[in-house]
Protein backbone atom coordinates (compact mmCIF):
# COMPACT_ATOMS: atom_id res chain seq x y z
CA UNK A 1 0.00 0.00 0.00
CA UNK A 2 2.83 2.38 0.63
CA UNK A 3 4.53 1.73 -2.40
CA UNK A 4 1.81 3.35 -4.19
CA UNK A 5 0.74 5.78 -1.31
CA UNK A 6 -2.64 4.12 -1.43
CA UNK A 7 -3.95 5.28 2.28
CA UNK A 8 -3.04 8.01 4.09
CA UNK A 9 -3.95 8.24 7.84
CA UNK A 10 -7.13 9.22 9.17
CA UNK A 11 -9.22 8.93 5.42
CA UNK A 12 -12.06 7.07 5.61
CA UNK A 13 -12.20 3.61 3.58
CA UNK A 14 -15.50 1.94 2.17
CA UNK A 15 -14.36 -1.78 1.36
CA UNK A 16 -16.04 -3.62 -1.14
CA UNK A 17 -16.71 -6.72 0.97
CA UNK A 18 -18.50 -9.72 -0.95
CA UNK A 19 -18.06 -12.65 1.38
CA UNK A 20 -15.07 -14.44 -0.48
CA UNK A 21 -11.54 -15.17 0.58
CA UNK A 22 -10.06 -12.19 -0.48
CA UNK A 23 -12.49 -9.40 -0.01
CA UNK A 24 -12.56 -10.69 3.93
CA UNK A 25 -8.82 -11.17 4.38
CA UNK A 26 -9.06 -7.41 3.23
CA UNK A 27 -11.52 -6.33 5.22
CA UNK A 28 -9.30 -7.98 8.41
CA UNK A 29 -6.29 -6.53 7.68
CA UNK A 30 -7.39 -2.94 6.82
CA UNK A 31 -9.41 -3.30 10.68
CA UNK A 32 -6.19 -4.37 11.59
CA UNK A 33 -4.05 -2.07 10.60
CA UNK A 34 -6.52 0.73 12.07
CA UNK A 35 -6.69 -0.93 16.02
CA UNK A 36 -2.27 -1.28 15.73
CA UNK A 37 -2.55 2.27 14.43
CA UNK A 38 -4.75 3.90 17.02
CA UNK A 39 -7.56 4.96 14.23
CA UNK A 40 -11.00 5.16 14.73
CA UNK A 41 -14.07 3.22 14.70
CA UNK A 42 -15.27 5.74 11.57
CA UNK A 43 -11.89 4.98 9.37
CA UNK A 44 -13.93 1.93 7.99
CA UNK A 45 -16.89 0.96 6.55
CA UNK A 46 -17.88 -2.87 4.36
CA UNK A 47 -19.95 -2.09 1.67
CA UNK A 48 -21.82 -5.09 0.13
CA UNK A 49 -23.60 -5.46 -2.42
CA UNK A 50 -26.60 -7.67 -3.52
CA UNK A 51 -26.72 -9.03 -7.47
CA UNK A 52 -30.44 -10.27 -6.20
CA UNK A 53 -29.08 -13.96 -7.57
CA UNK A 54 -31.07 -16.37 -6.23
CA UNK A 55 -29.25 -19.11 -3.87
CA UNK A 56 -25.79 -17.46 -4.31
CA UNK A 57 -25.39 -13.63 -2.40
CA UNK A 58 -27.92 -15.12 0.62
CA UNK A 59 -24.97 -17.10 1.54
CA UNK A 60 -22.85 -14.57 1.60
CA UNK A 61 -24.63 -11.50 2.68
CA UNK A 62 -25.08 -13.71 6.16
CA UNK A 63 -21.34 -14.56 5.90
CA UNK A 64 -20.45 -11.03 5.85
CA UNK A 65 -22.89 -10.10 8.28
CA UNK A 66 -21.50 -11.94 11.02
CA UNK A 67 -18.07 -11.31 9.81
CA UNK A 68 -18.62 -7.62 10.11
CA UNK A 69 -20.07 -8.28 13.56
CA UNK A 70 -17.19 -9.91 14.66
CA UNK A 71 -14.92 -7.51 13.87
CA UNK A 72 -16.88 -4.52 14.86
CA UNK A 73 -16.90 -2.94 11.62
CA UNK A 74 -20.15 -1.04 10.36
CA UNK A 75 -21.55 -3.14 7.09
CA UNK A 76 -23.82 -1.05 4.30
CA UNK A 77 -25.80 -3.24 1.91
CA UNK A 78 -27.12 -2.23 -1.29
CA UNK A 79 -29.03 -3.98 -3.75
CA UNK A 80 -28.88 -3.90 -8.14
CA UNK A 81 -32.50 -4.35 -7.73
CA UNK A 82 -32.75 -0.69 -5.60
CA UNK A 83 -30.26 0.83 -7.73
CA UNK A 84 -31.01 -0.05 -11.10
CA UNK A 85 -34.26 -1.09 -11.19
CA UNK A 86 -32.75 -4.49 -11.81
CA UNK A 87 -31.75 -7.85 -10.29
CA UNK A 88 -28.79 -9.69 -11.94
CA UNK A 89 -31.68 -12.58 -12.45
CA UNK A 90 -34.26 -10.31 -14.08
CA UNK A 91 -31.35 -8.50 -16.01
CA UNK A 92 -30.48 -12.20 -17.47
CA UNK A 93 -33.69 -12.58 -18.96
CA UNK A 94 -34.50 -9.63 -20.00
CA UNK A 95 -31.17 -9.21 -21.80
CA UNK A 96 -31.58 -8.47 -25.82
CA UNK A 97 -28.81 -11.56 -26.56
CA UNK A 98 -26.54 -13.64 -24.86
CA UNK A 99 -23.88 -11.58 -26.30
CA UNK A 100 -24.69 -8.75 -23.65
CA UNK A 101 -22.69 -11.63 -21.18
CA UNK A 102 -23.38 -12.04 -17.71
CA UNK A 103 -20.12 -10.64 -16.03
CA UNK A 104 -19.70 -7.91 -18.38
CA UNK A 105 -23.18 -6.66 -17.31
CA UNK A 106 -22.77 -7.49 -13.38
CA UNK A 107 -19.52 -5.78 -13.31
CA UNK A 108 -20.75 -2.48 -14.78
CA UNK A 109 -23.21 -2.23 -12.24
CA UNK A 110 -20.93 -3.68 -9.34
CA UNK A 111 -18.55 -0.54 -10.11
CA UNK A 112 -21.31 1.85 -9.73
CA UNK A 113 -22.78 0.20 -6.85
CA UNK A 114 -19.94 -0.20 -4.73
CA UNK A 115 -19.19 4.09 -6.10
CA UNK A 116 -22.62 4.63 -4.77
CA UNK A 117 -22.09 2.88 -1.54
CA UNK A 118 -18.74 4.35 -0.77
CA UNK A 119 -20.43 8.02 -1.50
CA UNK A 120 -23.14 7.90 0.46
CA UNK A 121 -20.83 6.68 3.41
CA UNK A 122 -18.83 9.63 2.64
CA UNK A 123 -15.58 7.65 2.17
CA UNK A 124 -12.82 8.91 1.14
CA UNK A 125 -11.56 5.71 -0.39
CA UNK A 126 -12.81 2.28 -2.13
CA UNK A 127 -11.09 -0.53 -1.45
CA UNK A 128 -10.82 -3.66 -3.58
CA UNK A 129 -9.62 -6.83 -3.23
CA UNK A 130 -8.40 -7.59 -6.67
CA UNK A 131 -5.26 -9.46 -6.55
CA UNK A 132 -2.57 -10.54 -8.86
CA UNK A 133 -4.37 -13.07 -11.05
CA UNK A 134 -7.46 -10.66 -11.37
CA UNK A 135 -5.50 -7.80 -12.64
CA UNK A 136 -3.18 -10.31 -15.41
CA UNK A 137 -7.25 -11.25 -16.34
CA UNK A 138 -8.62 -8.22 -16.52
CA UNK A 139 -5.65 -6.64 -18.80
CA UNK A 140 -6.44 -9.64 -21.40
CA UNK A 141 -10.11 -9.14 -20.79
CA UNK A 142 -9.54 -5.60 -21.78
CA UNK A 143 -7.00 -6.48 -24.64
CA UNK A 144 -9.53 -8.85 -26.17
CA UNK A 145 -12.35 -6.61 -26.00
CA UNK A 146 -10.46 -3.57 -27.74
CA UNK A 147 -10.69 -1.71 -24.56
CA UNK A 148 -7.52 0.06 -24.10
CA UNK A 149 -8.53 2.98 -22.29
CA UNK A 150 -9.62 0.53 -19.50
CA UNK A 151 -5.70 -1.01 -19.39
CA UNK A 152 -4.98 2.18 -18.45
CA UNK A 153 -6.72 2.74 -15.87
CA UNK A 154 -5.30 -0.54 -14.35
CA UNK A 155 -2.28 1.00 -12.90
CA UNK A 156 -2.39 0.56 -9.24
CA UNK A 157 -1.38 4.25 -8.19
CA UNK A 158 -4.85 5.95 -7.07
CA UNK A 159 -6.10 8.50 -9.41
CA UNK A 160 -8.67 10.76 -7.71
CA UNK A 161 -12.61 10.78 -9.31
CA UNK A 162 -15.62 11.49 -8.20
CA UNK A 163 -15.52 14.20 -5.87
CA UNK A 164 -12.07 13.30 -4.50
CA UNK A 165 -12.40 10.17 -4.09
CA UNK A 166 -9.31 7.41 -4.87
CA UNK A 167 -10.03 3.59 -5.47
CA UNK A 168 -7.18 1.04 -4.27
CA UNK A 169 -6.32 -2.05 -4.75
CA UNK A 170 -4.35 -3.17 -1.95
CA UNK A 171 -4.14 -6.87 -2.85
CA UNK A 172 -2.79 -5.96 -6.69
CA UNK A 173 0.83 -7.55 -6.01
CA UNK A 174 -0.30 -10.68 -4.45
CA UNK A 175 -1.19 -14.55 -6.10
CA UNK A 176 -4.63 -15.37 -5.71
CA UNK A 177 -3.29 -18.84 -4.08
CA UNK A 178 -1.16 -16.69 -1.32
CA UNK A 179 -5.02 -15.03 -0.30
CA UNK A 180 -6.77 -18.30 -0.20
CA UNK A 181 -3.63 -19.96 2.40
CA UNK A 182 -4.01 -16.65 4.44
CA UNK A 183 -7.96 -16.80 4.58
CA UNK A 184 -7.92 -20.85 5.05
CA UNK A 185 -5.09 -20.34 7.77
CA UNK A 186 -7.15 -17.26 9.23
CA UNK A 187 -10.31 -19.49 9.02
CA UNK A 188 -12.27 -16.76 7.40
CA UNK A 189 -15.76 -18.59 6.84
CA UNK A 190 -15.94 -17.66 3.11
CA UNK A 191 -18.54 -18.27 0.79
CA UNK A 192 -18.04 -21.59 -1.05
CA UNK A 193 -20.77 -21.37 -3.28
CA UNK A 194 -20.14 -20.78 -7.13
CA UNK A 195 -22.50 -18.14 -9.23
CA UNK A 196 -24.57 -19.66 -11.36
CA UNK A 197 -23.45 -17.23 -14.49
CA UNK A 198 -19.43 -17.16 -13.93
CA UNK A 199 -19.38 -20.01 -17.45
CA UNK A 200 -20.46 -17.11 -19.30
CA UNK A 201 -17.28 -15.27 -18.29
CA UNK A 202 -14.09 -15.47 -20.18
CA UNK A 203 -12.43 -14.49 -17.39
CA UNK A 204 -13.07 -18.42 -15.95
CA UNK A 205 -11.10 -19.71 -19.05
CA UNK A 206 -8.17 -17.05 -18.89
CA UNK A 207 -7.81 -18.40 -14.94
CA UNK A 208 -7.42 -21.65 -16.07
CA UNK A 209 -4.81 -20.76 -19.28
CA UNK A 210 -3.20 -18.85 -16.55
CA UNK A 211 -3.05 -21.43 -14.22
CA UNK A 212 -1.81 -23.83 -16.39
CA UNK A 213 1.34 -21.65 -17.76
CA UNK A 214 1.99 -20.82 -14.10
CA UNK A 215 1.92 -25.02 -13.67
CA UNK A 216 4.43 -25.50 -16.11
CA UNK A 217 6.59 -21.91 -16.10
CA UNK A 218 6.41 -20.70 -12.21
CA UNK A 219 6.75 -17.06 -12.08
CA UNK A 220 5.15 -16.51 -15.43
CA UNK A 221 2.11 -14.80 -14.13
CA UNK A 222 3.93 -12.39 -12.02
CA UNK A 223 6.38 -11.95 -15.31
CA UNK A 224 2.88 -10.67 -17.16
CA UNK A 225 1.96 -8.65 -14.39
CA UNK A 226 4.87 -6.72 -14.01
CA UNK A 227 4.67 -6.45 -17.78
CA UNK A 228 1.32 -5.31 -18.10
CA UNK A 229 1.40 -2.74 -15.47
CA UNK A 230 4.44 -0.98 -17.33
CA UNK A 231 1.94 -1.18 -20.81
CA UNK A 232 -0.84 0.15 -18.19
CA UNK A 233 1.52 2.98 -16.60
CA UNK A 234 2.46 4.17 -20.02
CA UNK A 235 -1.15 4.33 -21.59
CA UNK A 236 -2.14 6.14 -18.85
CA UNK A 237 0.20 9.02 -18.82
CA UNK A 238 0.63 8.91 -22.41
CA UNK A 239 -3.13 9.62 -23.96
CA UNK A 240 -5.51 10.02 -20.96
CA UNK A 241 -7.23 13.42 -19.60
CA UNK A 242 -7.94 13.26 -16.18
CA UNK A 243 -11.10 11.26 -15.81
CA UNK A 244 -14.25 12.90 -14.80
CA UNK A 245 -14.09 15.93 -17.43
CA UNK A 246 -17.17 13.69 -19.56
CA UNK A 247 -20.38 13.35 -18.19
CA UNK A 248 -23.10 10.76 -18.75
CA UNK A 249 -26.07 13.02 -20.33
CA UNK A 250 -28.51 10.25 -18.54
CA UNK A 251 -26.99 9.98 -15.15
CA UNK A 252 -24.62 12.99 -14.98
CA UNK A 253 -21.83 10.94 -13.61
CA UNK A 254 -18.20 10.56 -15.55
CA UNK A 255 -18.35 8.95 -18.55
CA UNK A 256 -16.05 8.43 -21.66
CA UNK A 257 -18.50 8.37 -23.86
CA UNK A 258 -21.99 10.08 -23.81
CA UNK A 259 -24.19 7.88 -22.14
CA UNK A 260 -22.30 6.07 -19.74
CA UNK A 261 -22.07 1.71 -19.40
CA UNK A 262 -24.55 1.42 -16.64
CA UNK A 263 -27.55 3.61 -18.82
CA UNK A 264 -26.55 1.71 -21.54
CA UNK A 265 -26.63 -1.49 -19.59
CA UNK A 266 -29.94 -0.53 -18.53
CA UNK A 267 -31.79 0.98 -21.17
CA UNK A 268 -30.78 -1.95 -23.25
CA UNK A 269 -32.54 -4.19 -20.98
CA UNK A 270 -35.72 -1.94 -20.75
CA UNK A 271 -35.78 -1.34 -24.46
CA UNK A 272 -36.03 -5.33 -24.93
CA UNK A 273 -38.52 -5.66 -22.08
CA UNK A 274 -40.66 -3.38 -23.76
CA UNK A 275 -40.90 -4.87 -27.09
CA UNK A 276 -41.32 -7.85 -25.53
CA UNK A 277 -44.22 -6.97 -23.53
CA UNK A 278 -46.11 -5.99 -26.90
FE1 LIG B 1 -21.55 -11.30 -11.36
FE2 LIG B 1 -20.22 -12.85 -13.08
FE3 LIG B 1 -19.40 -12.62 -10.55
FE4 LIG B 1 -21.65 -13.92 -11.12
S1 LIG B 1 -19.56 -14.52 -11.74
S2 LIG B 1 -21.36 -12.45 -9.46
S3 LIG B 1 -22.45 -12.74 -12.82
S4 LIG B 1 -19.45 -11.00 -12.09
ZN1 LIG C 1 -25.24 7.29 -17.10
Amino acid sequence: MSKYSMWKYGERVAVGVSGGKDSLSLLYILKKIIDRHGGSKNDLIAVTIDEGIKGYRDESLEIVKSFCTKLSVQNKILSYKDLFGVSMDEAMVLRPSEKMSSCSMCGTFRRRAIDLAAESVDADIVATAHNLDDQVQTYMINLLAGDVERIGWMYPKPIEYAAGMKKIKPFVELYEHEIVFYALQRQFPFQSEECPYMKESIRTDLREFFNKLEGEHPGIKNNAYVSMMKVSERLRSSFMGPRGDKKCKICGRDSTGEVCSVCKTTRSLLRHASQTDR
